[in-house]
């Protein structure tokens, strides 16, 4: 069957989003482009999608609300139009700049290395923002949860992410070992794969500038540079020294560098400054562990944010639970950090908060904080209740283990309670 032409016909009513001078500016009646997803995606969307409209409404009292704008991605855009990101989903995020999505299959094999990598370097997202902070009642691995409250914004666009690899015994590997050899007096065995880490100061710098840019807007005292530049130090190393430099640059007056806060101050960092440090990644593990409230933003390099962001989101309760946001310039797609679960899909059972918090995200990012706060309040006290979907229920003795659907609708019940 020939694949379909897919002509995307934006909503009726609402309004886009403009990218203005000083930042967004957001109509009452946004219109966001909402990717439902595979699996489990369309249940976890459709719970988030109605906590998120509660939140809006209540908190506005009806002067504002969101206008969902569906746009196809993954298995399903593959099937019916034979792509799995069609460039009309990409241009209706490009012109309304705010979009939720929900997580997306990639096939094993086939032209993508990852749907979502796709996406990031597509719309130049080059910002993956991940909050990580406990909700009281959701079991963890770990004694006190509670001290771990960080954001971690990981570089998306380059490190050994950038797809410049070549396998063992390819023409290419084999011209690159001989370059190597031949031009560098370097060696490296005959049957190695080669891959490449590009990390250049314009992209290192952008994402750290967004990250201290977070801490000065959000209160947060301190920002760490995550790195291993111990070892790899042309790349790993230079990311520490351009952070640094972003700083001393261009966030004089709001940040203060560790080292100046042992020397000038005592190691008493001074009111209103923004700390900026950095760990070795490979510390910063521990550091989580051992040490959690002595870190606050974190930035980082591609590979080490993969890492630490997973190992971080397993102190606080795992996958199901934390968002992300895929942010640029200006543009950003919110997601949960969790898959699409396929073996789940349709049962109405998996848990919809990361989905519903990437929604608080998403509300925050549109600078309706009131309505983020309202709806993160909300997803606590349902969890503080106990009424868990499986996944969290198994794990806490006395919790009663309700539906995606229940969980949603008790969501909305305490975003409404909330209100009186
Ligand atoms: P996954 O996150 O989909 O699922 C792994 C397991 O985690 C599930 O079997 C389930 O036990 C549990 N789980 C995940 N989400 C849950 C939820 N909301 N509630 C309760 N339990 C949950 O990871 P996977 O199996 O490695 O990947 C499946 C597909 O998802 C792959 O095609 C992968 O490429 C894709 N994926 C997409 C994204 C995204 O779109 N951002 C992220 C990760 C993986």
């Amino acid at each position: 069957m020939p694949a379909e032409r897919l002509v995307l016909r934006p909503p009726d009513a609402g309004h886009k989003i403009l990218i203005a001078e000083g930042g967004l500016r957001v109509p009452d009646d946004p219109i966001i482009p909402l990717i439902e997803g595979d699996g489990i995606g369309p249940e976890v969307v459709r719970a988030a999608q109605g906590a998120i409209d509660a939140a809006v409404e209540n908190t506005f009292g009806g002067r504002r609300r969101i206008v969902w704008y569906p746009i196809p991605a993954g298995e399903k855009a593959m099937f019916r139009y034979g792509d799995m990101l069609p460039e009309a989903t990409l241009a209706a995020i490009r012109e309304y700049v705010v979009a939720l999505k929900g997580p997306l299959t990639t096939p094993v094999s086939g032209g993508f290395r990852s749907l979502n990598v796709a996406l990031r370097k597509a719309l130049d997202l080059y910002a993956n923002v991940r909050p990580i902070y406990w909700i009281p009642g959701v079991p963890s691995p770990v004694s006190h949860p509670e001290r771990l409250d960080i954001v971690i914004f990981r570089e998306a666009t380059e490190d050994v992410y950038a797809g410049i690899e070549w396998e063992k015994g390819s023409p290419e590997a084999r011209r690159m070992i001989e370059v190597l050899e031949k031009e560098f007096h370097a060696r490296v065995r005959a049957d190695s794969g080669i891959g490449v880490k590009p990390v250049s100061e314009t992209g290192s710098k952008r994402l750290v500038r967004k990250a201290i840019r977070y801490a000065i807007e959000n209160g947060r005292k301190s920002v760490t540079l995550v790195h291993k530049g111990n070892i790899m130090k042309y790349t790993e190393g230079a990311f520490r020294t351009w952070g640094y430099e972003v700083a001393r640059d261009e966030f004089r007056d709001s940040t203060i560098a560790w080292d100046a806060v042992v020397k000038d101050h005592a190691g008493q960092a001074p009111d209103g400054k923004v700390v900026i440090k950095d760990v070795i990644a490979d510390n910063m593990f521990q550091q989580l562990l051992l040490r959690p409230d002595e870190y606050d933003v974190l930035a980082t390099t591609n590979l080490n944010g993969d890492y630490l962001s997973d190992a971080a989101a397993a102190q606080i309760g795992g996958l199901g639970v934390a968002p992300g946001g895929n942010i640029g310039d200006a543009h950003a797609v919110f997601e949960p950090i969790h898959g699409s679960a396929p073996k789940y899909a349709g049962m109405d059972r998996v848990n919809p908060t990361g989905e519903i918090l990437a929604g608080v995200m998403m509300l925050e990012y549109l600078g309706w904080r009131d309505a983020g706060a309202r709806l993160r309040d909300a997803v606590k006290s349902v969890v503080a209740s106990k009424r868990l979907t499986y996944d969290l229920a198994r794990q806490l003795p006395g919790a009663k283990e309700v539906r995606t659907s229940a969980f949603a609708r008790a969501v909305i019940e305490a975003v409404n309670g909330a209100r009186r």
